[in-house]
């Protein structure tokens, strides 16, 4: 019997190099929790909570809280019943980045215990991933020079924050990427905050400036499948969910109202469980898989690269926020060449530790 027999956590505090600017609101500084998850032969485990307060209200007090509070039924249970921890944890727990750390960190010690890495566990499909880089809301002249930078460091794929501001500024913003970068290829993500007609109006202004929108995330409201099916087929581009995904059912629900092309999963958003389980709904509907992130550290990313690599197939993927993360204390995970992000050489677990400090 493997158990666990301790689960404890601390706030993490990191640093950006510029603020993270969504429709939303902004962050300017990572509120995050370290969970660590110790077994009876003593295997540490590690999982990160990334409540990010503008896209779903969770605050870094509400994850440390929602994590004393599952502790006590946690403790002595068997570690090696992931789907059994996990399922009983979403039961339990409202805070789903308190859930997704803990449920890393149960799977990172199993793994480590195992001497499995993370990307085996998930069967180890593909070596690599390549990743976008965003470009957040702010300035036309920060969004062009955001591009230039994204572009010399060998991005192929940009994601331009878009929404919560006049139509106009947006209109700006792409047209002065355009001008640094010609022809990019975009994921637009306007975090639910457009009409149909306003979303549709953005892409035909991205498009007469020769940008190539390769994706739209999420145009118009969690709920509004009428409003995301129209940008799909007026617009005539790839939709992806994201606010409007966050369990297998509700992909179930976007695939009958043909309401998206793609699925954005995120284990900060459904926890790993359930991300299995859309991944698999999406595949069996003929969605197409993205993976993406709050704003989070090398170690909840490392693990979602496990994900997306181990299960293969992901055509869109968003883990960029360590970039924002200069002084980040935690070391290993992926390894990183430009963009693209190599987990085929971890040895056990996802490979994330915490720097002595
Ligand atoms: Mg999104």
């Amino acid at each position: 019997m493997l158990r666990i027999e301790d689960v404890s956590a601390e706030p993490i505090d990191i640093a950006l190099t510029e603020p993270f600017g969504i429709a939303g609101g902004e962050q300017t500084l990572a509120r995050n929790v370290l969970v660590r998850v110790r077994l009876t032969d003593g295997t540490i485990g590690l999982g990160e909570a990334a409540p990010f307060p503008a896209v779903n209200g969770e605050t870094q007090r509400d994850a440390l809280l929602a994590i004393e509070a599952a502790r006590p039924a946690l403790v002595g249970s068997d570690g090696r019943r992931f789907r059994w921890l996990a399922r009983s944890l979403s039961e339990r727990t409202e805070v789903r980045s308190a859930r997704c750390a803990l449920e890393t960190a149960i799977l990172d010690a199993l793994c480590r215990h195992a001497q499995l890495s993370l990307w085996t566990f998930f069967g180890g499909a593909e070596p690599t991933l390549e990743s976008d880089i965003t470009i957040t809301t702010g300035s036309p002249d920060a969004a062009s020079s955001a591009a230039t930078r994204a572009i010399a460091r060998g991005f192929r794929i940009l994601k331009v924050k878009v929404g919560g501001a006049a139509a106009a500024w947006d209109r700006d913003r792409l047209r002065a990427i355009a001008q640094a970068v010609p022809r990019a290829r975009l994921v637009l993500d306007a975090n639910g905050s457009l009409s149909a007609d306003a979303a549709i109006a953005l892409v035909e202004s991205a498009r007469s400036v020769d940008i190539d929108v390769a994706l739209f995330e999420q145009p118009a409201g969690a709920q509004d499948y009428d409003a995301l099916r129209e940008v799909r087929q007026r617009g005539r581009v790839r939709v992806a969910a994201d606010e409007s995904a966050t369990c297998a059912r509700d992909v179930v629900t976007l695939a009958s109202e043909h309401a998206a092309d793609v699925v954005n999963l995120k284990i900060m958003k459904s926890g790993v469980n359930e991300s299995l389980d859309m991944a698999a709904t999406a595949r069996a509907h003929g969605l197409g898989l993205m993976i993406g992130g709050m704003v989070e550290s090398k170690l909840a990313m490392t693990a979602s690269a496990c994900l997306a690599a181990g299960l293969g197939g992901f055509d869109f993927v968003d883990l960029d926020t360590p970039w924002w993360m200069t002084a980040s204390p935690l070391r290993g995970g992926f390894v990183e060449r430009g963009p693209v992000l190599d987990v085929s050489t971890l040895e056990s677990g996802h490979g994330v530790s915490v720097a002595p400090r």
